[in-house]
């Protein structure tokens, strides 16, 4: 049964929605977590809060939340849970990691006296290693592909191969025709920093399987601007292809890596068609450095991976 639109929230939605899109990792303000809620479909919300966003799906049998991302203290965490019960009087079942970088995962133990938790098999270690007390380790692990279903709810999650790290997972809402990703598919903006933990070519691999395989027409993704649609996983992935292509041309040319000479010619490369993305400017030389890193590491067999 559909929820009525909280009035709250309606009221609040309209305070997000005068924030400027394309801004990018703003600071929330702990305290006044309804404000921080969208609603981006039937009983689907967004919690927006100090950069990060938090999927959550309310069923008449309860709440499918994903990642608490609340590594600098658990204020965020604790506004997520009240963002939740500002929505639904419904418990949080289940938490779904999207992957097991700390910025992500931290915090669930808000939802620990009700929920389960979910994780690629990849991230339960990497999670339980974490040692923190406020992030319970996952009791669910899949493998490729896990289906849930609460409160006459289906929720679809996939593992898509390795790209911004190794165990990174969507959950796909089908009937609300909705993808959750975090932090391989940025909306108009560019991959973080120099893509630490990253596997980029099989990151433009699992691009090009969401692609083909799974249908929906609005994507959110783990950190604002949002929400994208299927349109940009083709943007994305097309992003890392000219990025790769560029920095091979640059070096074709006989510039040195990272050279201010390789990162103008692949910034004028780009800029057409990728100027206007959030951090153009800030984040460009760190990819062309995180790409040419992993490219050095691929050729070196004994070089062993960085951590975020
Ligand atoms: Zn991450």
């Amino acid at each position: 049964m559909r929820r009525p639109f909280p009035l709250v929230v309606a009221a609040l939605f309209l305070l997000v929605s005068a924030v400027p899109p394309g801004v990018l990792a703003q600071e929330g303000t702990p305290g006044a977590p309804a404000g921080d809620v969208q609603q981006v479909a039937e009983d689907v919300y967004a919690f927006v809060n100090s950069g990060y966003v938090s999927l959550f799906v309310v069923t008449d049998e309860g709440v499918i939340a994903t990642d608490p991302s609340s590594q600098r203290g658990p204020e965020r965490a604790e506004a997520f849970a009240a963002a939740i019960a500002s929505v639904t009087d419904q418990p949080v079942r289940f938490v779904v990691y999207s992957h097991h970088h700390a910025d992500h995962a931290i915090g669930g133990e808000v939802f620990a006296d009700t929920a389960q938790f979910i994780s690629h098999r990849n991230a339960a270690p990497q999670i339980a290693a974490l040692g923190d007390a406020r992030t319970p380790a996952p009791t669910i692990a899949f493998d490729d592909y896990l289906r849930l279903e609460l409160g006459g709810t289906a929720i679809e999650l996939y593992y898509t191969g390795r790209n911004h790290s190794d165990s990174s997972i969507v959950l796909l809402h089908p009937e609300q025709r909705l993808l959750f990703a975090v932090d391989f598919i940025p909306v108009n903006a560019l991959l973080f920093q120099n893509l630490p933990d990253a596997y980029l070519e099989e990151w433009v691999e699992s691009l090009r399987w969401i692609e083909e395989n799974l249908d929906f027409d609005t994507l959110v993704p783990g950190h604002p601007p949002l929400p994208g649609t299927k349109e940009t996983v083709g943007q994305v992935r097309g992003y890392i292809e000219d990025l790769m292509a560029a920095v091979r041309a640059a070096q074709e040319q006989g510039l040195a890596d990272n050279s201010p000479e390789m990162v103008e010619s692949v910034r004028a490369t780009l800029e057409p068609e990728y100027g206007t993305w959030a951090m153009f400017d800030e984040w460009l030389p760190l990819n062309v450095e995180g790409l040419l890193r992993i490219w050095s590491e691929a050729a070196t067999p004994t070089a062993g991976t960085s951590a975020a």
